[in-house]
């Protein structure tokens, strides 16, 4: 290890758990982060700092002014600019730790891309605002034997849990068995606050260290929730579930691309569509708009008109973001109208 290499990362190695060879294990580690709101933002940073090697951070959303006082790599020019976390994240995480290979990919992780978004790292990350996706990662993960730490918070409260197939229970043992759904409130619905994000995304990347940094005897393994306002601090040991759908019958659904499709966000007055898969030239479509449709801005990423009462952001892939509507009937009929079906 070269001398400036040991400056930059001398606290952390003198640290006992890590050390000159666990430091040496991050610097050639690498995990892929899905979705990069709160958690994932703050957890994402505190692991490029770490030194970890490669970093992979999918998210399908773009920088708007409410997220700024939670999700910590962002800042009002991003918002202003309506920049994709994806890229937002890369650039500052980049400029943080040049050690750390930063990748943004703009993309909503579904059954179709997830083997080719997930595979090839050792560690995958939740910073997902739902289920579906937390499902979806989860049944790659048991089938690929990939671990991974699920995180979740909304209004002062959150909860995260290491999961390694094989040797711990996975999320379907923890939430499909007993009908629970996990945490049934959004952050749009109820608020959340910045410190317990960065509460849950901090012992989140503790765990993600030590595994990182092949200190697996150190998990602790058990499922933590806190609530950052009343204090109230909980663990307990999830056990496997024998019959789990998941990690002992092994069957994938949301893998397979079986189960419903989100379409609607977290709560929001939003509608995605992604069924259109083909690449746009938004330049292109940003001429065409600008004949009929004031104020069509296009930033490389994405373009982003009103046709009030609704507000349409359309992403390169084809994806498209509708605010101002729940009903996905609405939302398909805009985009057929503006985009072409
Ligand atoms: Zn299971």
């Amino acid at each position: 290890m070269t001398l400036a290499l040991n400056e930059k990362y001398s606290r952390q190695i003198l640290y006992a758990g890590i050390g000159p060879e666990g430091q040496q294990r991050l610097l050639q580690s690498s995990a892929v982060i899905v979705g990069c709101g709160a958690i994932g933002a703050a957890t994402a940073n505190l692991l490029v700092r770490a030194g970890v090697g490669r970093l992979r951070i999918v998210d399908r959303d773009f920088v708007e002014p409410s997220n700024l006082q939670r999700q910590i790599l962002f800042d009002e020019a991003d918002a202003q600019d309506a920049l994709p976390k994806a890229v937002a994240a890369e650039r500052k995480l980049q400029s943080l730790n040049s050690d750390s290979q930063v990748e943004g990919v703009v993309a909503d992780l579904n059954a179709k891309n997830a083997r080719e978004l997930l595979s090839g790292f050792a560690l995958i990350l939740d910073g997902t605002d739902n289920f579906e996706t937390r499902f979806l990662v989860n049944d790659f993960a048991v089938d690929s034997g990939t671990p991974w730490i699920y995180a979740a918070a909304v209004a002062s409260y959150g909860i995260t849990l290491v999961i390694r197939p094989e040797k711990t229970a996975c999320l379907a043992c923890l939430l499909e068995a007993a009908g629970n759904c996990g945490l049934q409130e959004t952050c749009d619905t109820v608020g959340v606050l910045g410190p317990i994000v960065n509460l849950i995304a901090s012992l989140q990347a503790a765990e993600a260290l030590k595994l990182l940094s092949g200190n697996e005897s150190s998990l602790h393994g058990r499922l933590v929730s806190c609530d950052a306002w009343t204090g109230r601090f909980q663990s307990v040991q999830p056990e496997r579930d024998s019959t789990c759908r998941a990690c002992a019958r092994r069957e994938f659904p949301y893998l397979q691309g079986q189960a419903q499709p989100h379409i609607t966000m977290c709560g929001r007055d939003s509608v995605q569509i992604h069924e259109h898969t083909r690449a746009l030239d938004l330049a292109a479509l940003e001429n065409r708009l600008a004949a009929t449709i004031p104020n069509v801005r296009q930033n490389g990423f994405l373009l982003r008109f009103r046709a009030s009462p609704y507000e349409m952001t359309v992403f390169s892939d084809g994806r498209a973001i509708l605010k101002g509507t729940k009903d996905p009937a609405v939302a398909r009929s805009l985009y057929a109208k503006y985009i072409g079906s």
